[in-house]
């Protein structure tokens, strides 16, 4: 069978693009493959955070992924601090890496932007070849993720052939796996930013208050003209609002066009509204009754498993490098 592995960092609440992205990618692969979901808390650390909140965000970002379809006797759900060989491989790997070809990565610039005022963690830069070692680690066939990772997994697939090559055949190198138009699902506020957790302005989140999730639809930022038509270049933020459309619905492109001709932006709207409860209703209501307990024992589960793997590969590792 072969093998998945892909994370999301307990930074904030799960939102509409980290669904649409990868979760919803999961829940669909989880009956043919084998699957390693990590909860990347060492992830979440790269940026300043508080002790509380992350295990809050850890127990809140587990019971969505359980009540947005992720079936623990399916999928392995873990944390990545409870399987240590990730940190293992981590410094093998970033003795592997390059320091210019990590100062690339969008993701450390946007980052390193963002904190300047406070100094920029070692952390932040280092993040994607620890995020290599979750991947190689269980020698995944393939990594769900959505386009802004797409950079961190070629870097994945480089550290692995470099690893291959230099010590000998250890690693496969993991295909990405992405669905084009789901890829990259745009900010509410901002359709030129990606929707993201740790940005909750134009963040469509997908357990978050009714009320906080009408508005945040009724208050997207739309284009000029009246038109509900596809056209990304010249109306990024309605085209966007019809992806999500699209996917909330199954409905295509050119039917949701139809649809609303001669209709307008308000009438819209109120339609995504609509769809977004329809689509995630029993979800909402299923999170509201797992428990805290469930959670943690599902976690303890998934590590003692996701550690069985992560150790035997691990020995290995260990062995080809010299230290063993
Ligand atoms: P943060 O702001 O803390 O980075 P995030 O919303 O970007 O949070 P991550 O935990 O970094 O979420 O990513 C989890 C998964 O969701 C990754 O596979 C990522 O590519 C995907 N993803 C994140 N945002 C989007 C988006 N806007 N559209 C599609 N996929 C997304
Ligand atoms: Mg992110």
């Amino acid at each position: 069978m072969k093998r998945i592995l892909t994370g999301i960092k307990p930074s904030g609440k799960v939102q509409l693009g980290n669904y649409f992205g990868m979760i919803k990618e999961v829940v669909a692969l989880q009956d043919k493959y084998e699957v390693f979901l990590m909860i990347a808390d060492l992830h979440a650390q790269t940026v300043p955070y508080q002790p509380q909140e992350l295990k809050f965000w850890t127990y809140e970002l587990a019971s969505s992924l359980l009540a947005l379809g992720i079936d623990p006797k399916k999928t392995i759900l873990f944390r990545q601090s409870d399987v240590p060989a990730h940190l293992y491989l981590y410094w093998i790997l970033g003795c592997l890496s390059y320091f210019g070809e990590l100062q690339l990565m969008h993701e450390f610039k946007e980052q390193a932007e963002r904190y300047k005022k406070q100094g920029v963690g070692v952390g932040i830069f280092m993040y994607p070849v620890l995020q290599a070692a979750d991947v190689l680690i269980y020698n995944a066939d393939l990594v769900p993720v959505g386009q802004d990772q797409v950079q961190h997994l070629e870097l994945t697939r480089e550290l692995a052939r470099r690893f291959n090559k230099r010590f000998g055949r250890i690693f496969k190198i993991p295909e990405i796996y992405l669905k084009e138009e789901t890829a990259k699902i745009m900010s509410l506020d901002d359709p030129s930013k990606k929707m993201s957790k740790s940005l909750p302005e134009g963040c469509l989140e997908i357990f978050a208050e009714e009320k906080e999730i009408r508005d945040k639809i009724k208050k997207a930022v739309t284009d000029s003209g009246q038109e509900i038509k596809y056209d990304p270049q010249n109306k990024p933020g309605i085209s966007n609002l019809m992806i999500i459309y699209k996917y909330l619905t199954n409905k295509t492109l050119v039917e949701i066009e139809q649809e609303f001709s001669g209709l307008g932006y308000g009438d819209f709207k109120e339609k995504i509204i609509e769809a977004f409860f329809d689509y995630f209703r029993t979800s909402r209501e299923k999170k509201k009754k797992i428990k805290k307990e469930k959670v943690e024992k599902i976690l303890n589960q998934g590590a003692k498993k996701a550690n069985k793997v992560a150790e035997e590969n691990l020995k290995r590792i260990l062995k080809i490098v010299g230290l063993r």
